[in-house]
């Protein structure tokens, strides 16, 4: 895409989205040096309508003039003509395949039997079509962008609200693309649950191999919040998928300054460049004999909590709580050289012996994105009951991100872009003031209307900017409160949880 080669042995690819409005072409501007100046390699700007997709014309050239030779990525949701026109300038253009020729979803029953489908299909292609022959004359690159929260009606109704929905969405457009034999085009598959975005990639990779497909992949988790949680969710599920070996551009999607998002996407790339060639299959003879390191008589049991345990690592040994770990009731692993890898293998080992005992893993590392990433994909995939770390806190921080023991409210909050209506940081860190002490809730804060209560997904509530000052309460994806005051809307949040019993309060 433009000068920046994906794919490949290219080296996996860092990016990341501008939060001015993309109509003010010299804030824009600034953002784009900003996150070049930080080691971005391709950056994504929203545009809405043609006044966007105009204004990126002057974004480019400005660029240009500084010296500044950085892709630069369209974002298109429910509007096509605006993704003819930017075509022009940008060198990718992301499509949604959710909304980019169906309407926002109606979450509605409705039958698509395979005639119904197939008309579907050829308005699809009516649609999409043009773009994709724009795209092949001007040699500009397409992101096939799915969402698990913004799938369409025919998607859910016929496959699912599910990772096999979200692949079925994206190869209703490939298919286009190869039909009019344009194989400029990459995937990417994002959830706000790092569990549903790795299986919805790992999925798309097993269903284009089967086809014999090799098209690069754009990882992310999207909505992932903020801070230290932040970090955790977007490593876990964009990290897992690198060790794996699959991802050629990589952003991690966080509600701040767009460029504290490059210094994570820099650490996940050394990681998982340092990790390549370290796999292991899981049933290869490494020749270490892993039954040494555990008696094996007793079954999983109390202490350890069902949905998942921290055992704190403190001088005397392994704690839960306060009481010192019986270890003959469980099983503590300190993996070598390749955590994930090894953990798989003697998760395997384990089970063939009929071994049973609650498995828990210990990694020495410091570094918040290296601990994200291989625990991710370790406790994702279900491997292990519980982690061994110094700070129980941070270890249910993870436990909490694989989204196995919720011990916290979870928060999904958008990064913001061009369309955000109001302050997305000030806000989410005072919501996450009054309401972070509800475990098992989770909370989505959206800063637009546009894309806000699809990609919010599976959020109990939601908080989404409507209009300017305005915002709409949700109780799942039901919009209950239209258009509250911006000032009251924290309190009205509030009443909603409590008139919904999921109130306690703060101790
Ligand atoms: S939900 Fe947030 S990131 Fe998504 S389009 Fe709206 S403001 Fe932008």
């Amino acid at each position: 895409m433009g000068s920046v080669c994906v794919g490949g042995d290219n080296p996996i690819r860092i990016q990341s989205m501008t939060t001015s409005s993309t109509r003010d072409i010299d804030a824009t501007i600034e953002q784009i040096i900003r996150l070049y100046d930080a080691g971005c390699e391709m950056v994504r700007v929203t545009v809405q309508g043609k006044k966007e997709a105009e204004s990126c014309e002057g974004i480019k050239n400005g660029l240009i003039k500084k010296g500044i030779n950085i892709p630069l990525i369209a974002d298109i949701h429910f509007y096509p003509p605006a993704a003819m026109l930017v075509a022009d300038f940008a060198d990718k253009i992301r499509i949604n395949p959710g909304n980019f020729v169906d309407r926002r979803a109606s979450f509605k029953v409705i039958e698509y039997d395979d005639i119904t489908y197939e008309r579907e299909l050829a308005k699809i292609e009516e649609g999409f079509a043009p773009l994709v022959e724009k795209c092949a004359r001007l040699n500009r690159a397409i992101r096939i962008g799915t969402n698990h929260g913004s799938l369409s009606d025919r998607i859910m109704n016929r496959f699912g609200d599910t990772p096999r929905g979200m692949v079925k969405s994206a190869f209703e457009f490939a298919r286009v693309c190869r039909k009019y034999n344009f194989h400029n085009f990459l995937f990417s598959m994002k959830a706000s649950n790092p569990v549903v975005m790795m299986q919805a990639y790992r999925l798309l990779v097993a269903e284009m191999m089967k086809l014999g497909w090799d098209y690069p992949l754009h990882l992310g988790v999207t909505e992932a919040g903020a801070g230290e949680d932040g970090r955790i969710k977007s490593a876990m599920g964009i990290g897992a998928l690198l060790l794996d070996g699959l991802g050629d551009t990589v952003r991690v999607s966080l509600t701040e300054d767009p460029w504290d998002e490059i210094e994570p996407c820099k650490k996940l790339v050394k990681y998982a460049e340092q990790a390549q060639g370290k796999g292991i299959e899981p049933f290869e003879e490494t020749g270490r004999d892993f039954m040494s390191l555990t008696p094996r008589e007793v079954l999983y049991s109390p202490p350890f909590h069902e949905k998942g345990s921290v055992l704190t690592k403190k001088e005397g040994g392994y704690f839960v709580g306060n009481d010192p770990v019986p270890l003959n009731q469980c099983i503590i692993f300190s993996p070598q050289k390749s955590p994930v890898h090894e953990t798989r293998q003697l998760v395997e080992q384990l089970k063939r012996s009929g071994v049973t005992l609650p498995l828990f893993i210990d990694l020495d590392y410091t570094c918040i994105i290296q601990s994200g990433m291989e625990y991710g994909a370790i406790l994702c995939d279900g491997l292990a009951q519980g982690v061994c770390v110094k700070d129980e806190q941070f270890g249910l921080n993870l436990l909490q991100a694989a989204r196995m023991r919720m011990s916290k409210t979870d928060f999904i909050s958008c990064p913001g872009c061009g369309r955000t209506l109001f302050d997305l940081r000030e806000v989410s860190e005072r919501i996450r003031e009054k309401t972070a002490h509800l475990p098992g809730i989770k909370i989505a804060i959206m800063g637009c209307i546009v894309n806000g209560p699809g990609e919010m997904a599976d959020a109990d509530f939601g908080y989404v900017g409507s209009k300017p000052g305005k915002i709409d309460l949700y109780v799942g994806k039901e919009c209950v409160e239209k258009d509250v005051e911006f000032g009251i809307a924290d309190v009205k949040l509030i009443e909603l949880i409590q008139s919904k019993g999921k109130w306690i309060d703060p101790v």
